[in-house]
């Protein structure tokens, strides 16, 4: 639907004074009052009666007008406890930042809604817009299907948009990545090494929680290289590592924390349940005591066959063959991501896709990563991806009307 872009680059402006307001008032986790207010208002103003249906998790449906399935588009809302660099006349003061691009998907929901507003008596069925908290700690997609947004009326596909500012693609291009797995696994470890502490100079009268910490540092990079079949890809990292607070003092605790991710399910048990033992063993070992804590977990994010086919196609007909990539179809490989996305919850329950768009921006012809304190996104994305949300809801409906 070629009027859905036209009628989206017309509210460009609008899409980016949304845009900038979340960019200047961030929130992080499920503690986004502000954002959702606002969120709420203005769906309120387009005429939508918006819903929280749990903590800052936002539903507004619309449609239903004409017999049909369901779908979902998401976006979600969060930032992250990063204190901004951009020096961007919008930047934001209060020690976090959106430094993934969520107030870019936030902006394009809003657009996305007002498109759908529009269309409201063409849309064959119910288009659901899915706002959500709390993805970047994993929380967020799986407290919105618990409080029952995939039901009543049950949805039948969905999809979701994230910017990337660190893919080298042409800004604007909006990449369909294949089916199958597309983003990890994600399984957050704590270690916490129970020792005895004492003098440097008389180790041999305390039980030395570093000690084992090394050797735990080490031997779960070992994992990788020496159990994992070289042609799978899996990752565990060791972010934080601490313990003690001087020379000559051996403490009597220590902490590791680091984060495992696959492609696959049985790697990712195995993955885990050897972080468990190569822990308890070495600390056994070396007699400390090991606490180990696994959190923040999440499955690989899936894209369905059938639907990321359908949705590259709809879509390459309203941006033209230049910006839309169905990458599968023309590479033959699948447009992996070494992230994980809590959306995979929603992947667990009903077809669904993750879709790019490329939106790097830069400073001085330097491109920075996501979640790093400068990083830029390209606004002039924005009506791209509100077209892309609501075109790909009314024709994929249109399309797979109800038997
Ligand atoms: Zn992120
Ligand atoms: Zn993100």
């Amino acid at each position: 639907m070629k009027t859905l872009l036209d009628e989206a680059k017309k509210m460009n402006d609008r899409l980016i004074s949304w845009r900038r307001h979340f960019h200047k008032n961030p929130e992080v986790g499920m503690e986004l009052p502000n954002t959702t207010e606002y969120v709420m208002e203005k769906l309120r103003d387009m005429g939508y009666q918006p819903m929280e249906i749990c903590k800052s998790g936002v539903l507004a449906v619309a449609g239903g007008k004409k017999p049909g399935k369901t779908f979902l588009i998401r976006g979600d809302m969060d930032a992250l406890p990063i204190a901004e660099e951009t020096g961007l006349p919008y930047e934001s003061k209060n020690e976090y930042m959106h430094a993934c691009g969520h107030d870019l998907h936030t902006s394009m929901m809003l657009g996305a809604a007002k498109l759908l507003k529009h269309h409201e008596d063409e849309i064959e069925g119910t288009v659901k817009l899915m706002f959500q908290p709390a993805e970047e700690n994993l929380q967020g997609a799986k407290a919105m299907i618990d409080a029952g947004i995939l039901e009543n009326p049950k949805v039948d596909a969905a999809m979701m948009i994230h910017v990337f500012a660190d893919v080298p693609h042409k800004p604007g291009t909006v990449i369909f990545p294949g089916s199958g797995p597309v983003g990890t696994t994600s399984d957050w470890f704590h270690i916490k090494i129970n020792g005895k502490g004492g003098h440097g100079a008389t180790p041999h009268l305390t039980i030395d929680p570093l000690n084992a910490a090394a050797h735990i540092y080490t031997a779960l990079s070992e994992v990788i290289s020496r159990e994992v079949d070289s042609v799978e890809m899996a990752v565990v990292t060791v972010g934080e590592m601490h313990g003690g607070s001087t020379g000559n003092i051996i403490p009597d605790t220590a902490f590791l924390q680091g984060t495992i991710r696959t492609f696959d399910d049985k790697l990712r048990k195995f993955i885990k349940k050897r972080v468990v033992e190569i822990a308890e063993g070495i600390c056994t070992s070396f007699r400390c005591r090991a606490e180990v804590r696994l959190f923040n977990s999440c499955p690989v994010v899936w894209n369905d066959k059938e639907l990321n086919a359908s949705l590259a196609a709809y879509n390459m007909e309203m941006l033209g063959q230049e910006i839309v990539l169905d990458y599968e179809a023309k590479t033959g490989e699948t447009h992996k991501m070494n992230g994980s996305e809590d959306f995979a919850y929603v992947c667990e329950k009903v077809p669904a896709v993750l879709v790019k768009v490329i939106a790097q921006g830069n400073e001085n012809g330097v491109n920075f990563p996501h979640h790093h304190p400068k990083v830029r996104f390209d606004e002039s994305v924005l009506a791209t991806g509100a077209a892309v949300y609501a075109n790909s809801a009314i024709e994929w409906l249109k399309n797979h009307l109800a038997d």
